[in-house]
């Protein structure tokens, strides 16, 4: 539990800050001038803040949506961007790239929303987003926003600002790893705006590689609550784990619980990737977590990224894109990262 939040004076006032001191009443509030004083303070060691976090409340003064990563799934989007208002994790993926990112684990969130929505205003016009050109715009990189819904209330914010808005060709996508399904009702007002992604793995990687997210069985019944609910969704085979002797077997097991519940057939698309970083980001990985032994698994870097050697890649995803035909999922509505 978050026992101290930083907050720049700037910050105080805001919606989103008041909220977070609500949800979190027993945190010490320690008012700050900059949040990069914080956030980058020297020496800081990322393992040991990631099992007692902090956060910090800042107004972001720079840009909220930078372009989408060649490294991320853009599902055939003409124009593709992100939103990072938060940076930062609670979860403790061992494959994830923030390891890497920042030298701090504490959770930094940007409070000034009403800023980032009139950016996105500006950015579909420059983009002419519309009938004819669709912009994909996932709003939970460098975090897992859901799991924070209930501090900073940012997917009922962003449901929010689409049905206000109504912007037409642009999908908004929320991606986790949460089990929770609560946020349905709140999205149904902007369902066309928005889709909901949800990463699966098999349930011994789960347990073995993602600490402090739900089983498999809790977001395969969150999906298909959600899409019983009328609301987009989608799945995330992504990262690709090609670990343990038998990885096949985990997969095909996994697609195989996908089309039984009937996940399989209900979502719109889903995107596939075997496991890639940029190489700095891998090199503060491995200094992290010097026992991973998916940190030390034989990589390629080619680019600046690291990923699985080519071949070993391509019959991952060779594998999971039978798999997934297979169990339902029409090949126009898969997308391969590779
Ligand atoms: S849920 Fe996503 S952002 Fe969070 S630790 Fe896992 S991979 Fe990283």
């Amino acid at each position: 539990m978050i026992d101290i939040i930083y907050v720049e004076r700037d910050a105080l006032g805001y919606p989103m800050t008041e909220r977070a001191f609500k949800a979190l009443p027993k945190a010490e509030h320690v008012i700050i001038d900059s949040w990069e004083d914080v956030f980058y303070r020297k020496n800081q060691n990322f393992r040991l803040q990631k099992n007692s976090q902090k956060l910090i409340l800042a107004v972001n003064r720079s840009d909220f949506l930078r372009k989408g990563s060649k490294n991320c799934q853009s599902f055939g989007a003409d124009s593709f961007y992100y939103c990072s208002a938060v940076k930062n994790c609670i979860c403790g993926c061992e494959y994830c790239y923030l390891q890497g990112m920042f030298g701090s684990a504490n959770l930094l969130a940007f409070v000034n929303t009403g800023d980032c929505f009139e950016e996105l205003r500006h950015l579909l016009k420059a983009e002419n987003i519309g009938k004819e050109r669709k912009m994909l715009l996932p709003v939970t990189y460098d975090n897992d926003l859901y799991t924070l819904e209930k501090v900073f209330g940012l997917v009922e914010s962003w449901a929010d600002f689409l049905a206000a808005e109504k912007p037409e060709g642009l999908t908004v996508e929320i991606r986790t790893k949460c089990g929770t399904k609560s946020f349905a009702e709140a999205a149904k007002r902007a369902a066309e705006y928005m889709v909901f992604t949800w990463s699966v793995a098999p349930e011994e990687n789960i347990k073995r590689f993602e600490p402090r997210t739900s089983p498999l069985k809790s977001r395969i019944d969150a999906a298909l609550h959600c899409a019983g609910e009328g609301l987009r969704v989608r799945l995330a085979f992504d990262p690709l784990l090609a670990v343990g002797g038998d990885w096949r077997k985990g997969y095909a097991d996994l697609l195989t619980l996908l089309a039984e519940t009937g996940l399989a057939s209900k979502v719109e698309a889903a995107g596939i990737g075997g496991f890639r970083i940029p190489s700095d980001y891998l090199k503060i990985m491995r200094k992290n977590a010097p026992e991973s032994p998916l940190a030390f698994d034989r990589y390629e870097s080619k680019g600046g990224t690291s990923a699985y050697p080519q071949e070993k890649q391509a019959a991952l995803c060779k594998f999971i894109l039978q798999k997934l035909a297979e169990s339902g999922v029409p090949r126009e509505k898969i997308y391969v990262y590779s």
